[in-house]
């Protein structure tokens, strides 16, 4: 049984969000799932609009709810072309995910150099499954499955790793694989997206 948002809490959120930070003990927290009725709420509803906002003010191309301090398990994914914070990327539709399940389809592993909202300044190179299933619910609260690969798969991983209290920086395999963005740019550009 998925556990019911507490509605008063959103009720009093503050209307400006702040980004958490590595070392928020909010971070580290399994998010609580969401009702389909919860999902369907206005506080919810607004919710969703708040968190791309949030994003796109951040520059980046996901998002999930306990990064602005909501501990629920909702996620926002949409690569955008003009991102100034990773190149070669291809526009995907936007995603808006509840209480996700990840399935991996192929465990062949692929690595990018990886940013994070919540780790502001770094990059880390992370290797993570290729290929994934995942069911979730959408905005209407529907069931949804969508197959993902490439980047948006990484991506996927990397939102939905916010939502279970894991950041990246616990996938990276060395700490040496984890670098300040002005440093990246001298080591190599191509693996950025390789
Ligand atoms: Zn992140």
């Amino acid at each position: 049984m998925p556990k019911i948002v507490p509605i008063k809490i959103l009720k009093t959120m503050k209307e400006e969000y702040e980004i958490l930070k590595l070392g928020n003990p909010i971070l580290r927290r399994t998010a609580k799932e969401v009702s389909k009725e919860e999902i369907l709420s206005e506080n919810i509803q607004n919710l969703i609009d708040d968190m791309w906002n949030v994003m796109e003010k951040a520059g980046g191309i996901g998002l999930a709810a306990p990064q602005i301090g909501i501990s629920i398990q909702l996620a926002v994914i949409k690569l955008e072309s003009s991102s100034d914070r990773y190149e070669n990327l291809e526009d995907s539709e936007e995603f808006i995910i509840f209480n996700p399940e990840l399935e991996v389809i192929n465990p062949e592993k692929q690595g990018f150099w990886e940013g994070c909202l919540s780790v502001p300044g770094l990059r880390g190179y992370v290797k993570r499954p290729k290929k994934l299933k995942i069911s979730y619910l959408n905005e209407k609260a529907e069931k949804k499955e969508v197959i993902v690969e490439d980047f948006l798969a990484t991506v996927f991983q990397h939102e939905l790793d916010h939502l279970f209290g894991y950041l990246y920086v616990d996938r990276l395999d060395s700490t040496k694989d984890l670098v300040f963005e002005d440093e990246l740019v001298n080591i190599t550009k191509d693996k950025i997206l390789d």
